[in-house]
């Protein structure tokens, strides 16, 4: 055998080895992001080992997020939207009140246009006019995860928080565990948007 053929070149190595691509940053994972990620960010208490990509803003901001349900596994947080969305009173009320203001009910701290939670239902919000707004890069983004446009007020935004958390939970999807990704995202962004004042 000539080990020098052209023939045994080209099978010598393995084309996709031969074709790879330099090794590179992966990308940001944050919806939206270009940046080069490589910031690592734990995926949670059940993926030890597991780690997302982002940059370093959005490692930040991830992180934010993360401790914000420090101390709670991955499945009380699911139980907790769980709780949420089907009129169940959680144990934990995920800070939505503003600081200082002491609801009436635990239904008013929810502002709970749908009735989702079993109180009186539909309650207009105060903002009828749409905010003026000069958004960052995060809100922007915050939106976009949300499918907002941005003017929305902040009893909008909320209400369309829960309209996603209901229909993305995995009770709503045949235990389908697949949309959670989309589900974290779409908490992060809320908390974004509820820590940056938006609602
Ligand atoms: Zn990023």
């Amino acid at each position: 055998m000539n080990l020098n053929s052209k023939y045994f070149d080209r099978i010598r190595i393995k084309p996709d080895e031969a074709q790879a691509a330099p090794q590179e940053a992966p990308r940001c994972e944050w919806a939206g992001c270009d940046q080069p990620g490589g910031y690592r960010a734990p995926k949670g208490r059940h993926r030890e080992g597991q780690y997302h990509s982002y940059c370093l803003d959005h490692v930040r901001e991830y992180n934010k997020s993360y401790n914000y349900f420090a101390g709670m596994r991955d499945d009380d947080i699911i139980e907790y939207q769980r709780s949420a969305s089907t009129g169940h009173r959680p144990t934990w009320n995920m800070g939505v009140n503003k600081v200082g203001a002491k609801p009436q009910s635990w239904a008013d701290a929810f502002n709970d246009p749908f009735g989702f939670f079993g109180g009186s239902g539909a309650k207009p919000g105060p903002e009828t006019a749409k905010p003026q707004r000069t958004l960052g890069n995060f809100a922007r983004r915050s939106f976009d995860a949300l499918d907002l446009d941005g003017t929305e007020s902040g009893t909008e935004i909320k209400a369309r928080y829960k309209e996603l958390v209901k229909r993305l939970h995995p009770d709503a999807n045949g235990g389908d565990r697949s949309l959670e990704d989309r589900l974290r995202e779409i908490i992060q962004a809320y908390h974004y948007l509820k820590s940056a004042g938006f609602c």
